[in-house]
């Protein structure tokens, strides 16, 4: 495998990081002046002269250890043997060529075919220029060339190939050809998929799963529960002497700030992980969508050179640390505040990475050859969806309720068809004219609102009819379309839809005790629902579950410049919180409402108004 390995700088936890691509390569028999000898090339060598050379490619590794890996694979992998006889075979025949060709091939059992005896057998070794060049698919290893060979991975070689520690006996991996066993065999699928195979060897190897699926009743909920999953405290060294140490020595965050300026946490004078925490006598849940941790304020401990008490510990649990005896971020994240920005997280699409390919050696190192834009999928991620987790759930069904004015319903037309759509159109209901009618056939539909309605009537598409439910609809909700109450009339239908169940036509809607009203705004108005400030304080409590701050304010400016507002600073201060979220968490709980006034009062201006 290769790959550049940059750790971090600074001092901190242990991190292993790697930049850039990870390639599978198999690198020539023979090394040059441009590749030290690696890989499988230290397999020609004898043991201690292998053990010497992969260690001064790799200074920071123990001697004792490479000594027993090498030494293992010696023994069983037969990748390692392969390629000393291919060493052999050169040496004893200088002028041919040789090389090494696993074959892609599912009717060979690899194991049998590839591995060689104590003897000379040695099936795989193709010598000769009159044979045709194996196909794409399968590794070709050259003994002279001057360049490392990329190895597709497909092939069932690549694997135990690049990963010779994973499988030291150079098992075959995964291959096309590759059956399930009787029990796990279906009609549709008789071969294992790739996804399964890696499934299966992964939960062979692990043994434990780091990734926990809650299901509903384990979730993190209380401050009990929290605490009893989390702390970040110093664990006290007469109870649990061995978390003590595991704690101070890979918990402990900086320590930074004016004790030491300059730790790598350090951002214009801040450490940018906001420590040191303050000291808290209880957790806290749901603090902008994070819980605050208890930190209680207890005698300071020597830690290395510094004195730490719990404002510096790194939230952690407890069995994690003990299991790992590592670093481990843990964070709580069971709380949802608002619904709107996990969507937002939802549908912001996957984790990607820019890739730039730079010329080796070029002069200019500014010079991009090519950009590739990748998916980066983490290691958590890669596990979750190899154990085959479900990403997302669907609890409810939302049922999309037409809330139009009369004969405004939209109609869907191609060009050149409008007459068509429009006498088809007239021959279907739209889920609010149908509702008329089940109102007027069926009493007991009097008492449901319109948005209720489809929790116990089921929308037939095909006859646009409402029928009744036999079962379910608990895990049903109707959505009546949010309206611009630019879109006045609309607007104000929609009002009086949330308000008014068995109507059995829009002039039914217009009558308020016994008076047909001109418009759906004076029916509201009738119906005392205008009065006060109410419908606005409505308006954007609504806005408030899906819209941004700035649409909100936008929203805001709207109310103010054309609606009849008769409080707006009472409008302001109960919808300060929303309607500034996004500038307090970029600015300060202070300074954050003057940029959303300073944003509104823009706004206004564009539509020509001011706050005055
Ligand atoms: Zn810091």
């Amino acid at each position: 495998m290769g790959a550049q390995i940059k750790p971090p700088r600074g001092i901190g936890p242990y991190c292993y990081r790697l930049h850039g691509q990870v390639y599978h390569r198999v690198s020539p028999l023979y090394a040059s002046d441009q590749h030290k000898e690696s890989y499988g090339q230290l397999y020609i060598f004898d043991s201690s002269e292998a053990t010497e050379k992969r260690l001064s490619n790799n200074q920071n590794c123990l001697q004792h250890v490479f000594e027993k890996l090498e030494f293992m694979l010696r023994e069983i992998n037969p990748f390692a043997q392969s390629d000393l006889q291919m060493y052999r075979l050169v040496q004893e025949h200088p002028t041919t060529s040789v090389k090494m060709v696993f074959l892609e091939d599912k009717n060979l059992d690899m194991r049998r075919y590839n591995a060689p005896t104590l003897c000379t057998e040695v099936a795989a070794i193709f010598v000769g220029d009159n044979i045709d060049p194996p196909t794409n698919r399968d590794i070709c290893v050259y003994p002279v060339e001057d360049t490392c060979q990329i190895i597709s991975p497909l092939n069932q070689c690549c694997d135990p190939m690049t990963y010779p520690l994973l499988f030291p006996r150079g098992e075959c991996s995964w291959n096309t050809g590759m059956e399930h066993v009787e029990e796990r065999r279906t009609t549709k699928r008789t071969r294992v998929t790739q996804l399964q195979y890696y499934a299966y060897r992964l939960s062979q190897r692990n043994g434990f799963n780091i990734l926990h699926n809650s299901d509903k009743e384990s979730k993190i909920r209380t401050k009990d529960d929290i605490d009893k999953f989390v702390s970040a405290e110093l664990p006290d060294p007469c109870t649990d002497l061995r978390l003590f140490q595991i704690v101070t020595k890979c918990m402990v965050h900086g320590p930074c700030g004016t004790i030491n300026i300059n730790s790598p946490c350090m951002r214009d004078g801040q450490c940018c992980k906001s420590f040191p925490k303050q000291f808290k006598d209880d957790t806290e849940e749901n603090v902008n969508g994070y819980p605050i941790y208890r930190r209680r304020a207890t005698e300071p401990v020597q830690v290395w050179k510094y004195s730490i008490d719990n404002r510096w510990v790194v939230p952690y649990n407890p069995w994690l640390l003990k299991t790992f005896n590592a670093h481990i971020n843990v964070e709580i994240c069971a709380s949802v505040k608002s619904v709107k920005y996990l969507y937002k997280y939802v549908y912001k699409g996957h984790d990607a990475a820019s890739v730039k390919i730079q010329k080796e050696g070029a002069l200019d190192h500014d010079e991009i050859l090519s950009f590739v834009e990748g998916r980066y999928v983490s290691a958590p991620e890669a596990m979750w969806r190899l154990n085959e987790f479900n990403l997302s759930h669907k609890s409810h069904t939302v049922v999309r309720l037409a809330v139009h004015l009369p004969q405004q319903q939209p109609i869907v037309y191609q060009d050149g068809q409008e007459a068509r759509a429009i006498e088809r159109a007239a021959l279907r209901k739209t889920t609010l004219t149908s509702w008329f009618e089940l109102n007027k056939n069926d009493p007991s539909a009097h008492n449901i609102s319109y948005s209720d309605i489809p929790q116990y009537y089921m929308f037939d598409k095909s006859t646009t009819n409402w029928k009744k439910r036999q079962r379910g609809g608990q895990n049903v909700i109707g959505r009546l379309p949010v309206v611009s109450i630019l879109d006045t009339e609309r607007y104000y239908l929609r009002m009086l839809l949330l308000r008014k169940s068995g109507a059995i036509s829009f002039d039914d809607i217009l009558t308020v005790y016994g008076i047909i009203c001109i418009t759906f705004q004076q029916a509201c108005q009738e119906y005392g629902l205008l009065r006060g400030d109410q419908q606005w304080h409505d308006a954007l409590n609504d806005a408030a579950q899906f819209q941004s701050p700035r649409q909100l304010r936008m929203l805001f400016a709207m109310i103010c410049g054309f609606g009849e507002v008769e409080d707006v600073p009472d409008l302001w201060v109960q919808h300060q919180v929303s309607l500034c979220e996004n500038f307090v968490h970029h600015y300060s709980e202070q300074t954050g409402p003057h940029y959303a006034l300073a944003d509104i009062e823009e706004l206004l201006t564009s539509y020509n108004l001011s706050f005055d």
